[in-house]
């Protein structure tokens, strides 16, 4: 290494550290910060989740996003569980996902990426630090890798060994994930007779048409000598939110090829909706690192936002970099995207777009849950294509909150999830997830209307 390596090395770690005296929200209290410390230290040494040539590899992926070229679709839990980190449950979620893709690949006529919030989602924004139950006062849950959710005193108070945990249960999941991605459960043929499955029932008989084109499709590729051997595997990536910043930070490495900093904890992050202050900590830290960047934008954000967002983050205009995540309600989101829209693209800059019907749209049941209406979800899908649409620029993808289990969250869809069913399988301990069937119509649903705008 010569001197000005070192030097410049030196450098690129106190920017890393710079958000330590910036304002900072949503970060849990630790009661002890020794124990913090060594905690942290730890993570530091574990080997990385993610390599850095991958994490180039998906900006290149996300840059033909933004070309208008690909289609992205990022799913997962609202917040994973140590417990939920079960083989079963890894692979219902793939297997959900990749269902999806193929259905959207058929309806875009273009690669999708595949993208789960999955391996890492531990860390939680909340809208209160506390919660009251009967008189009592705790603090907030705020996800498994902070604290417990159950809510006793003990379960409750921040415990930083759980970080390590979270650690090591991202490792062995992501690990299961590259092995169905990588062991010949992700063949097409495969994954395209679930589909069919699921198109045979009575229930979804609007798209087995759509399931009869694949599958035409599918005898066509092969008649036409297509190498389905190379069908086998798929570009499988990791997302979660970045957020908890004693992860996040011991989690972000040198790479030793280029001398730039990686966040090897997932492939790409994302910024919430409540971190996203322009000069706060979390917009300064995933500033500095190399990995593609996504940041939530709710229905107040402002074209000014967008501009100050595309500069610190996205200084170098790079495709691929940056991505827009709206959430912005199903009523609102006609009104408040294009004009977004209408500022970016006449900038210089070229986000990927993607939408998240899900943010926008919670309600409570008077039965007490927190939930989603399948058709408000779908709707603001729409919206999002038209908002584009109107404006001239390219719908890059959706991001769901959806699980591969048979939970019921979501009301509708067309097992007609109702209010009293609700209660009878509701297992999220965050925000409501399109179940399983839920998730494959909504992938139909949106390779219509793709098809539909072809
Ligand atoms: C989430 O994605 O679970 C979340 C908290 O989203 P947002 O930041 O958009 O509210
Ligand atoms: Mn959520």
């Amino acid at each position: 290494m010569t001197e000005n390596t070192v030097t410049a090395t030196a450098d690129v770690l106190k920017g890393l550290d710079a958000w330590k005296s910036l304002p900072i929200k949503q970060q849990p209290a630790w009661p002890d910060a020794a124990v913090l410390d060594a905690v942290t230290a730890e993570l530091a040494k574990l080997p990385p989740l993610v390599f850095a040539g991958e994490v180039d590899q998906l900006k290149d992926r996300l840059a033909r996003v933004a070309r208008g070229d690909a289609f992205l679709l990022q799913g997962g839990d609202c917040a994973e569980t140590f417990d939920g980190a079960t083989a079963d449950k890894i692979r219902n979620r793939v297997k959900t996902i990749l269902q999806m893709a193929v259905v959207l690949t058929y309806g875009a006529a273009m690669p999708v990426v595949k993208m789960g919030r999955m391996a890492g989602q531990f860390a939680k924004p909340r809208s209160s630090d506390s919660e009251t139950r009967d008189g009592v006062t705790l603090p907030a849950y705020r996800g498994d890798i902070v604290n417990g959710y159950d809510f006793t005193e003990e379960s409750r108070t921040a415990d930083p060994h759980r970080i390590v945990q979270g650690y090591h249960t991202a490792a062995s999941t992501l690990n299961l994930i590259r092995a169905f991605t990588q062991g010949g459960f992700a063949d097409l043929r495969e994954v395209h007779s679930w589909n069919k499955g699921f198109a045979e029932n009575p229930a979804n008989k609007r798209y087995e048409q759509l399931a009869k084109d694949i599958d035409r499709a599918i005898k066509f590729m092969a008649a036409a000598g297509a190498d389905f051997e190379s069908l086998k595997t798929v570009e499988f990536y990791s997302s979660h939110e970045g957020l908890l910043m004693d992860y996040e930070r011991p989690m972000t490495r040198i790479d030793s090829r280029t001398g730039n900093p990686y966040n090897t904890s997932a492939h790409f992050l994302w910024i919430g909706e409540r971190t996203r202050d322009l000069d706060g900590a979390h917009i300064d830290f995933f500033s500095r690192i190399q990995n593609p960047i996504g940041v939530k934008l709710g229905p107040k954000t402002t074209g000014d936002d967008v501009k100050k967002l595309i500069d610190i983050l996205d200084p170098n205009r790079e495709p691929g970099r940056l991505t827009f995540i709206t959430r912005m309600g199903a009523g609102v989101i006609r009104d408040a995207l294009p004009p977004l829209l209408e500022v970016v693209r006449d900038s210089d800059a070229l986000p990927v777009w993607v939408t998240d019907p899900m943010h926008g749209n919670g309600i409570t049941t008077p039965n007490g849950y927190k939930t989603r209406r399948f058709d408000d979800v779908v709707d603001e899908v729409k919206g999002f294509f038209e908002a584009h649409r109107q404006v001239g620029t390219f719908p890059g993808g959706i991001h769901v909150e959806l699980t591969g289990d048979d939970v019921t969250e979501c009301l509708g869809g067309s097992e007609m999830i109702d209010e009293e069913t609700l209660a009878s399988r509701y297992e999220s301990l965050c925000d409501p997830r399109l179940n399983h069937k839920q998730s494959l119509e909504l992938a139909f649903l949106v390779a219509e209307e793709i098809a539909s705008g072809n």
